[in-house]
This record gives C-alpha cells, sequence and structure tokens, in this order.
C-alpha cells in the first residue's frame, strides 16, 4: 500500500514536470482542489474529450450534442433537487481540525473488511498452489465467514442509514466501528451535519436588482432544460440522446488525492431519452457499451468493475459506477443511472410547460424516462495516467520514466530530431514536420544528446521519434524509433505518414468499438 502511495506522488510530480498538470494560480501557492492542464495535459485531455465525444455523436446516428451555458435559470436548480439535496454529510475531528465525508470514512471501513478478505484468500492460495478452491475456501474458512459477517452487517446498517438520511446513526456506526481520524489517530468526533455543495453568486449590479444564482455543480441540467429545443428542431424520434462536455462546479469537503476529486472540474455527459417501461433494456445496453469504451484503451479488463449502488437517489431506478483500479483502490471513475422521468417531470412542474414527447406509433403523449452516463474528464485523465506511468527497469541497469499512453491520446504523436545541428539537417527535420503536421501533432527538437531527446519523449508519452542523419540526405530514408519497444528501424521519409497516422488517430479507437 505504501508503495503504491509513492508512486501516485511520482505520478503527481511528474504531471507538473512535464506540462501536464500544475496547481492552479501556482505562484500564490495554489488554491486547494483546483488545477490547470499544461502544454501537455490539454493534448491529453482534449484527446480524450474527443475519443467520448466522436463515440457518441459520431457512431450514433440517434445522439447529438449541445454547449449550455454554465449560468442556469435558478429555478433549475429547485426542479431538480440540488437545492435542498444536493449535500454530503461531514464530520470534523477536533484534534486534527480535518474535516470529512462521513460517508467516505464508512465506505473506507468496508473496504479495510474487504481487503482482509482479499488478504486471506491470498495467503490461501499460496498455500494450496494449484488445487486451491477460491469459493470453497469463501464459504468454508471461519476467519472468511467472520469478517464477511462483519462487513455485511456494516454495509446494511450503513446503507440503512444513507437511505434514510440518519445523520446520528452515521456518527453512531464512525464511533462503533471505532474508526479514527487518519491525522490525529483519535476518535475526537463531532456531530455529522449536512452540507450543500453547489457554490452561489450573484447576477445584476446592484444589492437590490441581483439574484443568486449557482455554479452548475453537473452539466445534465442543460441537456434536460433544452430536451423540447433539441427534439423540436431536429426532429429527432425516441430513443435518443443528447451529450455535452463541460465545466462543473462542487465545493467538495474533502480535496484531497489530486485531480480525483476537484472543486472544478469537467464532465461528459449523455442523456439517453425513451419510451417508459424500456429503461432497463437501455440502462443495461448502454452498461456494456460504456465498459467497452473504457477497455478499447487497452489497459486490461481487470482493471474495471462495475459498482452497483445500495442507495439509490430518490428518482433513480437503477444506478452502477464504473470503477477503475486507480493506486489508492477501485475507485468510480463514470457513474451510469436510469432516472426516470424525474428531471423531465420536476421541470416540467416548475416552469409551467408541457415536456412531453409525442410517440407518432403509438399517438400517445409521454413524458420519456432517461438513461444518463457521466463521466469526469479529469478523473479519466488520471486513470490514464496512473495506468500509463511506469518507471522502467532496462537491460544494463539504466532506468526509464516512460507513459505507455494509447497513442491516439498521446499528446504529441511524432518527434523529429536532427542528429546534429548543422550539414542541412535541421532543415531536413524541419521539412517532414512542414509535411506532416497537418496530419497529426509533430514536435521538432534539436537540443541535447539524441538519447535524452529520446527520454524527454518517453516521458511525454510520444509514441514516434525520428532522427535524420547524413544518410537521409542522400537516400531520404531516416531512423524510425518506437517508444514501448525502443527498436529502431530504417524507413523512406514517403512512409512515415502511412506508418503512423493510422496508430494515432482517434479513428484507431473508435473501429475497436463497432
Ligand atoms: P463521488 O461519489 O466520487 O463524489 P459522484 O457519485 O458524486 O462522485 P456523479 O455526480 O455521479 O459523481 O458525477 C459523475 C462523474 O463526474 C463522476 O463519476 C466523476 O468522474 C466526476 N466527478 C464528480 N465529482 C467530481 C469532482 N469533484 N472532481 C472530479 N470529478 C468529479
Amino acid at each position: 500500500m505504501a508503495q503504491q502511495e509513492d508512486v501516485f506522488k511520482k505520478i503527481v510530480s511528474h504531471c507538473k514536470e512535464y506540462g501536464f498538470v500544475f496547481p492552479s494560480s501556482d505562484i500564490y501557492d495554489g488554491l486547494g482542489a483546483v488545477y490547470d492542464y499544461g502544454q501537455n495535459g490539454v493534448e491529453l485531455k482534449n484527446n480524450i474529450k474527443q475519443y467520448w465525444w466522436q463515440s457518441m455523436v459520431l457512431l450514433h446516428q440517434n445522439i447529438v450534442g449541445i454547449d449550455a451555458a454554465i449560468f442556469m435559470h435558478p429555478t433549475t436548480w429547485k426542479a431538480s433537487g440540488h437545492v435542498d439535496a444536493f449535500n454530503d454529510p461531514l464530520i470534523d475531528n477536533r484534534d486534527s481540525k480535518k474535516r470529512y465525508r462521513a460517508d467516505v470514512l464508512i465506505e473506507d471501513q468496508i473496504a479495510k473488511y474487504d481487503e482482509k478478505i482479499e488478504k486471506e484468500v491470498s495467503k490461501a492460495r499460496k498455500r494450496f498452489g494449484d488445487s486451491f478452491d477460491e469459493v470453497m475456501f469463501c464459504s468454508t474458512n471461519q476467519r472468511v465467514l467472520d469478517i464477511k459477517a462483519k462487513r455485511d452487517a456494516l454495509h446494511e446498517r450503513y446503507a440503512q442509514a444513507m437511505n434514510a438520511g440518519d445523520l446520528n446513526e452515521l456518527r453512531q456506526i464512525i464511533l462503533d466501528e471505532e474508526i479514527v481520524c487518519p491525522i490525529s489517530g483519535t476518535r475526537n468526533w463531532t456531530e455529522v451535519r449536512q452540507f450543500n455543495l453547489m457554490f452561489k453568486t450573484e447576477v445584476g449590479s446592484t444589492a437590490e436588482g441581483a439574484s443568486t444564482i449557482y455554479l452548475r455543480p453537473e452539466t445534465a441540467q442543460g441537456i434536460f432544460v433544452n430536451y423540447l429545443n433539441v427534439q423540436k428542431t431536429g426532429r429527432m424520434k425516441l430513443p435518443f440522446g443528447i451529450a455535452q462536455i463541460g465545466k462543473a462546479f462542487r465545493n467538495e469537503i474533502v480535496a484531497r488525492q489530486f485531480i480525483f476529486r476537484m472543486r472544478e472540474f469537467e464532465q461528459m455527459e449523455m442523456q439517453f431519452f425513451v419510451k417508459p417501461g424500456t429503461e432497463l433494456e437501455w440502462f443495461q445496453k448502454w452498461k456494456q457499451t460504456r465498459m467497452a469504451w473504457h477497455q478499447a484503451l487497452g489497459f486490461g479488463a481487470e482493471n474495471y468493475r462495475f459498482h452497483d449502488h445500495d442507495k439509490l437517489a430518490h428518482y433513480a431506478n437503477a444506478a452502477t459506477d464504473i470503477e477503475f483500479h486507480m493506486p489508492f483502490g477501485f475507485k468510480e471513475v463514470e457513474g451510469i443511472h436510469s432516472r426516470t422521468n424525474f428531471d423531465l417531470s420536476q421541470h416540467a412542474k416548475y416552469s409551467g410547460k408541457k415536456i412531453e414527447y409525442f410517440d407518432p406509433d403509438t399517438n400517445e403523449s409521454y413524458t420519456p424516462y432517461v438513461i444518463e452516463t457521466s463521466i469526469g474528464v479529469d478523473r479519466m485523465f488520471l486513470s490514464v495516467m496512473c495506468h500509463s506511468f511506469e518507471e522502467e527497469q532496462l537491460p544494463g541497469g539504466e532506468t526509464r520514466t516512460v507513459l505507455h499512453l494509447p497513442a491516439a491520446l498521446a499528446p504529441v504523436k511524432l518527434a523529429v530530431f536532427p542528429l546534429t545541428k548543422k550539414d542541412g539537417l535541421p532543415e531536413k527535420a524541419q521539412e517532414i514536420i512542414n509535411d506532416l503536421r497537418f496530419h497529426f501533432n509533430c514536435k521538432y527538437e534539436e537540443k541535447d544528446q539524441i538519447g535524452k531527446r529520446y527520454r524527454r519523449m518517453d516521458a511525454i508519452g510520444t509514441p514516434y521519434c525520428v532522427t535524420v542523419d547524413p544518410q537521409t540526405l542522400q537516400d531520404n530514408t531516416v531512423t524510425l524509433r518506437d517508444r514501448d519497444t525502443m527498436e529502431q528501424r530504417r524507413v523512406n521519409i514517403s512512409e512515415l505518414r502511412g506508418i503512423i497516422e493510422d496508430q494515432v488517430s482517434i479513428t484507431s479507437l473508435l473501429k475497436k468499438l463497432l
């Protein structure tokens, strides 16, 4: 575990050192849980967004995009329930003065029981070798059964407390489980209180004329309030979807873990409108479609899992998370929710407008049901970084830091180096770039020895490097070097585009989805 934390720290500093992610307003020592993306980060982030956008809007005839404003009429958030209920239960430790989410403390405790069981299983697996039967072991081993009974009882009690919104019971669970503050190590806890996560501001210039508005805590409501506009102007027939990428803001209580939990972040959300009664079928379909999108990146199926929700929001009739194996455990990257007709009905009620769909097949009007897929760009970015980062031991005792980014997501696709700064080599290198830059992102580098230049490109995940040497001037060939295998081969300049373009395009990923 300590080793994993170490790796995570290295990833955070790598992000800063190589221009991926900086603390916001860094010269003023940063602002809690707010980050800026640097010259390489913005490229990677844009590629992630493009992969998502195209998988939705290009690959589905019945999904269109919008870009709604961040500011919305304040009644939106009354109707959606956010003003009254977008709360987190928070608890303070009196000794460390640190604030925590009560639900997260308890969920971490449940995860600890799971880890204990996993430890017993792996010990037994070692002991029994090939003959080990995990299902049999877990259903008969007394120690495992005891831990599992405790875990399940806690889980049940927690789910009930959350569903009932019982803050005293949440506190009692923390006391009964003897959960301590990770900083002070004590159990000196305050009461549990609800805390609304929305940021407020004012529009209008004078105090009298001004009215309170919110920074949107999710992009979804911008889609719901535009349902009629898009359905009518796009003459959309059910089932159809509306996709959107944009900023969202939450005044998160616990702001740790780098870009995993930010106060300003970006979401990629798609609301899929369906006929009532078909929503659970579509929920299953979208679960599979979204999982396939993640797995097409090639990080290994074992690093993903679904986590079905215990506490369904009052409007949902099914919900799951896609979790990814981060260095700090399996964590939510995306939520998929069956939201019934709650949002559209609420907006109809609060706006006084009829928000329905006229079904030409059955000649009836009804309020569509909605399946939502909601993924955080920044969390996705973090998962890509975590999985790609490697400190690789090379033969001969050397190590190199390399980002094995999927080529389609890499910020720079090709780096072109003149072997030396003279004899027309820089000009030749520039010529190659001038030709290829229309097709993918190329970078020119002439400083330092070739070995060092390779290392710098490995560190930002550039899949290909090309070196121009005196032989190039004679026969138009260059050395092409592969980031992962580090193999070099001689190819003709005219072949470069054909070799590289397919590998580095978003299309190569999209094709895996069909
Ligand atoms: P969590 O339980 O981790 O707070 P959530 O269940 O509230 O997340 P949703 O409201 O379902 O999250 O939001 C959908 C997605 O938006 C999440 O899966 C996550 O990727 C992203 N997201 C939510 N909050 C944040 C945040 N504070 N920082 C970065 N990404 C976030």
